[in-house]
């Protein structure tokens, strides 16, 4: 059966990092009061090209349900139809879309969890803070500990860095981990892939994050972005003995 195709009209355009021409983008979706999804899903974008060919691309939703809106968070992949197309959009002019979609979703009942993210994978983690601590006064997380392990190469593109900071800096249960893989000189932050990191957080808990030593330490996993991350992240945590139930991911590519 077709799917019935919406409209959302871009409203706001960010540059996040000028070197990834990573952007922050925010629709509304005209006609209707609220525009209602689960954080973590996706939105499919849909476009002809020059010859009247159609593409479809899954965008996870970087923002938990606010009326008539969502926000993505997307950088031009060279040589790329939608990425580009999306990133040439300006404030007024619209795209088509169905959707949303996707199961990766935070699961209920909540439990203490670590959240991976690289590059652009950040989108359905920023989406499921926004769900879990609104803001300095509101929270869902029922107390439950967050880990946020996000992997980038330079420093400029760790993308929403003061957002998720002062997210940290109000809730004491969720924990901000950025982690350079090409760190410069002066970077007093972590260094590495995220994988470097996860065992020590699965070891370690809190003391990774200034407390005491354990208690608690995840239970279940949040992974998104490229394939090869995912695996890697994916093996590793099986071969911790954890079981495939722990274990959510969404890969784009
Ligand atoms: C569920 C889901 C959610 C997604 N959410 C996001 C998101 O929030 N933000 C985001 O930026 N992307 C996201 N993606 C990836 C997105 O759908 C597109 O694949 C990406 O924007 C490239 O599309 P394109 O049309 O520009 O490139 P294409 O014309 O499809 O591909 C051009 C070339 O780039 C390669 N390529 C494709 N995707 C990538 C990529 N992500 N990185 C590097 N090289 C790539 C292809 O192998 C190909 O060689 C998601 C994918 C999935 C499946």
């Amino acid at each position: 059966m077709p799917r019935t195709l919406e409209r959302a009209r871009l409203v706001a355009k960010l540059l996040l990092s000028e070197q990834a021409q990573c952007f922050h983008l925010t629709f509304t979706v005209p006609g209707k009061d609220r525009f209602d999804f689960a954080a973590g899903q996706f939105v499919s974008m849909v476009a002809p090209d020059a010859q009247g060919k159609i593409h479809t691309r899954a965008y996870s939703i970087a923002s938990a349900p606010r009326e008539n809106q969502f926000d993505l968070c997307l950088n031009r992949v060279e040589g790329g139809f939608f990425s580009n197309l999306l990133c040439d959009l300006e404030p007024g002019q619209t795209v088509d879309f169905h959707g949303p979609h996707g199961l990766f979703v935070l699961k209920e009942p909540l439990i203490d969890a670590l959240l991976i993210a690289t590059g652009t994978g950040v989108a359905p983690m920023r989406g499921f803070i926004e769900h879990l601590f609104p803001d300095a006064e509101q929270d869902r997380s029922g107390g439950r500990h967050f880990w946020l392990l996000y992997g980038t190469r330079h420093e400029p593109d760790i993308y929403y860095r003061r957002y998720f900071e002062k997210k940290a800096a109000e809730h004491p249960n969720f924990h901000y981990l950025p982690t350079l893989s090409r760190p410069h000189n002066g970077w007093e932050g972590l260094c590495g892939y995220v994988q470097t990191h996860v065992l020590r957080i699965l070891e370690r808990g809190m003391e990774v994050v200034g407390g005491e030593p354990r208690e608690p330490v995840p239970q279940a996993a949040y992974i998104c972005g490229l394939n090869d991350m995912v695996s890697a992240n994916r093996e590793l945590l099986t071969g911790r003995g954890w079981d495939k139930t722990q274990i959510h991911f969404e890969r784009y590519d």
